[in-house]
């Protein structure tokens, strides 16, 4: 019997129709754990480095977690594993909600997809029986729309369905694929989605996951839930209101939003407005917040209550979390939040990522200013009106947004986002595209002086975005010994003792700040925490909010290994499920290198920090790789790799010329 895991895989193949129910290697679950790590595998076996993401090789897969279904409280992602059109490289946008729950109640942890439909459909997965369906009718249909129409067709109101939009039709770079409480949303899960031409997966299960020792996991269990409550009535002090709790931050229960409004750059990323949280709009804004959400909502098995269902004014229903609430209004420059609501509904039915789309639009607002786009990029045509002058910004914004999801005109530029965008225009328009790494958009922020934590995690995490790799460790350093020595007191999670040390000596100004303090050997170590608990959150399928993510979680390196040695009956301490979490980040490196990264590739935008050193970021970087037992191109040693029993990544890396002398 297997245990936790179902063991099974759909493998479905678009371009013949033909479906397998596979048995997966045991031994998988056992170096691998499930979730990312397994899917790097398969990727490394199956997708040969020259494939691109709209090849029919590329495979698009869908991986319910080692844990998800078991009763392991917020416990619910989906992993989507392919190729990113963006950046060429392996991506993994992770989603919460209910899909993966349903995926494996089906009896499936992973649906892995190959090949490319002739035409458009959808997969129907309930339980035993899993059918190819036509999608046509559903072509041009929103993403959240179309759920509910596929409930109805299939008369099946608990069915989960993920699904794309006009956007991922389209093959947008900056697709999502979209679930109703959560979406996958960047790095284009949602245009190979679309590349395939599968509009939407839907899925309901009815069986049930197996535990090894039940009344032990409910034991651990118990601490987590005693410990959940504990946090949820005791914030952390002396921290921002939106780092003190637990849970993706909550964005749609906290109205204050002078810090993110004043501190994150608007336009193109560009401009900090300081002192725009002023009476009116700190009256205004919280005041139009809470008359567009209807009620909060949570993923499977969660109960922090992270999103709200939004209905505003004559605007249809749809689901909002985090920072999307204001990504829109400060893309555009406009200062009413009913804007934000307004278009970033339209958006989610179009399925677009809410980070990157209004860093694209603003790019091409900017564009037009100067010149580079003229009045002719921004005309009508048989199918759609001219853009609105440039003064109504409101109107532009909802004019690029329709050209840049459907790909017309302009929007066909646009589409492949900020880092091909000013390629594809040339003409200076390069330089307009400031915001990226690895050709993927960031955060619009724009900070002083260089933080050595964030340049390594910024830089080196495959994740390519920093929201999905900071968390434990505090943002900044505490301005008291009182608060320090606060912070320390209560730090369960912490992996080790001495990181206490670190975070006493660590102050906001003086010799013993950033950017020379934490120094790069503490560094390592603390980003190499920050990357452990993220990996095993992925393969395991824990939210971050509850574990890698926020500061003082209740899932943590001391009891991931005893849940996972309980549903499984693997025998798993905290050396064990740190190999293997090393295993799988050393094999999507080499993955990645495979398909072309380089250490030249690990830079953050030049302009993110105002004060650089580029001297001491080399020596990050160095200190960092051996660190990690990489060589200074960053590519694993062949030591480091036979120590993680990946003799054969070496061989391949050799072969290729890509790992020199070991
Ligand atoms: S913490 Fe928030 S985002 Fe995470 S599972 Fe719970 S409701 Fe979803």
């Amino acid at each position: 019997m297997r245990y936790a895991e179902t063991g099974y895989d759909l493998e479905i193949d678009l371009s013949t129709g033909n479906i397998e129910r596979v048995e997966r290697d045991p031994s998988l679950t056992e170096t691998l754990l499930g979730g990312l790590g397994i899917c790097v595998k398969t990727m490394w076996d199956r997708v040969p480095p020259e494939t691109k993401a709209f090849d029919p090789e590329n495979l698009l897969i869908f991986s319910a977690p080692l844990l998800v279904g078991t009763p392991a409280m917020s416990c619910n992602r989906t992993a989507v594993v392919t190729l990113s059109p963006q950046t060429n490289l392996l991506a993994y946008p992770m989603m919460g909600g209910f899909w993966a729950a349903e995926l494996k109640y089906a009896g499936y942890d992973r649906v892995i997809f190959r090949g490319k439909s002739p035409r458009l459909v959808y997969i129907w997965i309930h339980n035993d029986k899993v059918e190819i369906r036509d999608a046509e009718h559903l072509r041009g249909k929103g993403a959240v729309e179309v759920r509910e129409l596929i409930r109805e067709e299939l008369k099946e109101p608990n069915a989960a369905v993920c699904a794309i939009g006009a956007a991922g039709e389209h093959r947008n770079f900056l697709a999502s694929i979209e679930q109703g409480r959560s979406s996958s949303s960047r790095l284009g899960g949602g245009a190979v989605m679309g590349d395939k031409n599968i509009k939407a997966i839907a899925v309901r299960g009815t069986k049930d996951i197996n535990l090894a020792d039940g009344a032990k996991f409910w034991a651990h269990m118990k601490d987590v839930i005693d410990y959940i409550n504990y946090r949820n009535a005791n914030p952390i002090p002396d921290v921002m209101t939106i780092l003190s709790g637990i849970g993706s931050p909550q964005e749609m229960v906290h109205t204050d939003e002078k810090w993110h409004t004043e501190n994150f750059m608007w336009g193109n990323a560009r401009t900090r407005r300081r002192g725009f949280w002023d009476e009116k709009i700190s009256v205004e804004w919280p005041k139009t917040q809470l008359s567009a959400i209807k009620r909060l909502i949570s993923c499977f098995n969660c109960p922090q209550h992270c999103g709200a269902l939004i209905s505003f004014r004559d605007v249809p229903r749809f689901k909002q979390k985090c920072f999307t609430k204001m990504t829109y209004c400060m893309g555009a420059y406009v200062d009413d939040l009913a804007f934000n609501f307004s278009i970033s509904q339209k958006a989610t039915e179009y399925g677009l990522d809410g980070f990157g789309t209004p860093q694209c639009l603003a790019m091409a607002v900017e564009l037009r200013e100067a010149g580079i786009l003229t009045e002719e990029d921004f005309a009508g045509t048989d199918e759609y009106p001219p853009c609105p002058p440039a003064e109504d910004k409101e109107g532009t914004f909802y004019w690029l947004l329709d050209r840049f999801a459907l790909r017309q005109g302009i929007g066909d530029i646009m589409a492949d986002g900020t880092y091909w965008m000013g390629k594809r225009i040339g003409k200076g328009a390069e330089v307009y595209a400031h915001n990226t790494i690895k050709k993927h958009e960031q955060l619009p922020l724009k900070l002083g002086t260089i933080d050595p934590i964030y340049y390594l995690m910024y830089t080196t995490n495959e994740k390519i975005s920093i929201t999905q790799i900071e968390g434990n460790w505090p943002q900044a350093a505490f301005p008291t010994m009182e608060q320090r020595e606060r912070f320390i007191k209560d730090w369960p999670q912490l992996p080790d003792d001495h990181f206490k040390q670190y975070l006493l000596d660590w102050e906001p100004r003086g010799e013993n700040s950033i950017p020379y303090y934490p120094k790069p050997h503490m560094c390592s170590e603390i980003v190499d925490w920050m990357e452990m608990l993220h990996n095993i959150d992925d393969a395991t399928g824990f939210c971050c909010g509850m574990s890698s993510f926020c500061l003082k979680p209740p899932y943590h390196i001391h009891n991931i290994p005893k849940l996972v040695s309980a549903a499984t009956g693997m025998d798993l301490d905290e050396a064990g499920i740190k190999k293997i979490v090393n295993r799988s980040r050393n094999l999507h490196r080499a993955f990645n290198l495979m398909r072309g990264m380089t250490r030249a590739d690990e830079v953050p935008p030049e302009d993110h920090w105002k004060r650089r050193d580029h001297e001491y970021e080399e020596k990050l970087l160095d200190t960092y790789y051996l660190y990690k037992g990489w060589n200074l191109d960053g590519v694993p040693t062949r030591e480091r790799l036979e120590e993680l029993d990946l003799g054969y990544v070496a061989d391949e890396l050799e072969k290729r010329g890509i790992l020199k002398n070991g």
